[in-house]
């Protein structure tokens, strides 16, 4: 059970032991799928006790996932500091410590969630608990979210409700504390090939779905050369939205005519040409096939969309991140809940301790060299945005 603590005894070593202590894990394989429950209600207890008023809710049809959102101060605008509390599921057999028990080693913290990302919600708290929150000009509130390492649903539960309008919003994922205002989004996308089987005699004696898949790729393949040529972003390492083809399943016989063929791909949308955009080329690239086969082909996604997002490389968030931390903003390739934040209609940057290289791996550590930085950049975004005169 988590130690019981009072607002002056916060301690973030103790607040960071407890997070670790409780497993959150969500995954879309059921036997590794968690409540969030535990760290949400412990969260609630914590803000409660440092004056915010504290709204926890249950997901629409997702029994035991839950939000939170904690507010001090009155009225729209001022920051938001968000998180997600859920992590991955671990490699059983490949970390050397246990994951839900807080080591402190080598200058390390090791445990599952450490850096992504139920610690930043450890670091609020102890960079809140000091300041004189009863000046507060502009409202703070706390954002913690389920599932965001499956489905999004809880980043996504918020944008459609719309209940929060924040100016400023900061999700602490591990950045290296280096600000980061845009990423790609990301799209699963299968198409599925259903021909008629026949004996291999005769190939004309039925309808070939690997023949067909074969102008599908041809069709891919030009969209991702036009996708190169008409489309990109310089703060990308890759600039243009991609394309890949990653698997392909097909046929059970060389003397068979196949009847049925999937494809799985990814396609990588950019501010400016998200998910839509994309369907809609797609759409227009395969349209002539289809013409050609009617009922053959049918388009699916393999997981909802999780659009692009790009902030105001020249707002005040993006500069006051990059004047506190002494890092320019940067664009990055990991998905992050920031889109869906960003439909709050907020500046959006994603910024928190630690690296993105030691998420989701055995051993997950967070150094301690970001302990210091970590609480002083929180009470910096807080004073300039919600206490300024
Ligand atoms: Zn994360």
């Amino acid at each position: 059970m988590p130690s019981v603590q009072t607002a002056s005894q916060f301690k973030l070593l103790d607040m960071y032991r407890d997070l670790i202590a409780l497993p959150s894990i969500s995954s879309t394989e059921p036997s590794w799928d968690q409540s969030n429950e535990k760290v949400i209600r412990l969260l609630a207890d914590w803000f409660s006790q440092l004056g915010f008023s504290v709204e926890v809710t249950e997901l629409d049809g997702l029994p035991g996932k839950f939000n939170m959102v904690a507010t001090r101060g009155e009225g729209d605008g001022g920051l938001l500091l968000a998180g997600h509390t859920d992590t991955v599921p671990y490699d059983e057999g490949r970390w050397t410590k246990d994951p839900f028990k807080l080591t402190e080693e080598n200058g390390r913290l090791y445990g599952l969630g450490v850096i992504d990302m139920k610690g930043f919600f450890a670091f609020i708290v102890e960079a809140l608990k000091d300041m004189d929150l009863s000046k507060l000009t502009k409202p703070i509130r706390i954002l913690a979210t389920a599932d965001e390492e499956t489905t999004m649903a809880g980043a996504r539960a918020i944008a459609s409700a719309m209940a929060i309008k924040p100016d400023y919003a900061v999700i602490g994922e591990p950045t290296g504390l280096v600000p980061v205002m845009m990423h790609k989004g990301h799209m699963s996308e299968g198409i599925r090939i259903t021909g008629k089987s026949g004996h291999s005699s005769d190939p004309a004696n039925g309808v070939n779905a690997l023949e067909i898949m074969h102008q599908v790729m041809g069709r891919l393949l030009d969209l991702q050369r036009q996708l190169k040529e008409n489309y990109g972003n310089q703060h990308f390492k890759v600039p243009q939205p991609t394309l890949n083809l990653g698997s392909l399943f097909g046929g059970d016989s060389p003397n068979r005519i196949c009847a049925c063929c999937e494809l799985n791909f990814d396609m990588r949308p950019i501010p400016g040409v998200g998910p839509d955009e994309l369907m809609g080329l797609l759409h227009h690239a395969i349209e002539p096939i289809k013409q050609q086969y009617p009922n053959a082909l049918e388009l699916f996604h393999l997981h909802e969309p999780i659009p692009p997002y790009g902030t105001d490389p020249n707002g005040e968030l993006v500069l006051a991140a990059a004047e506190i931390t002494g890092n320019p903003a940067e664009a990055v390739n990991y998905c992050t809940e920031a889109p869906f934040i960003n439909l709050l209609g907020c500046q959006t940057i994603v910024l928190g301790p630690g690296h993105i290289a030691q998420a989701h791996q055995p051993d997950e550590y967070l150094d301690l060299s970001f302990v210091k930085p970590t609480i002083d950049i929180i009470q910096r975004l807080v004073g300039r945005f919600c206490l300024a005169q």
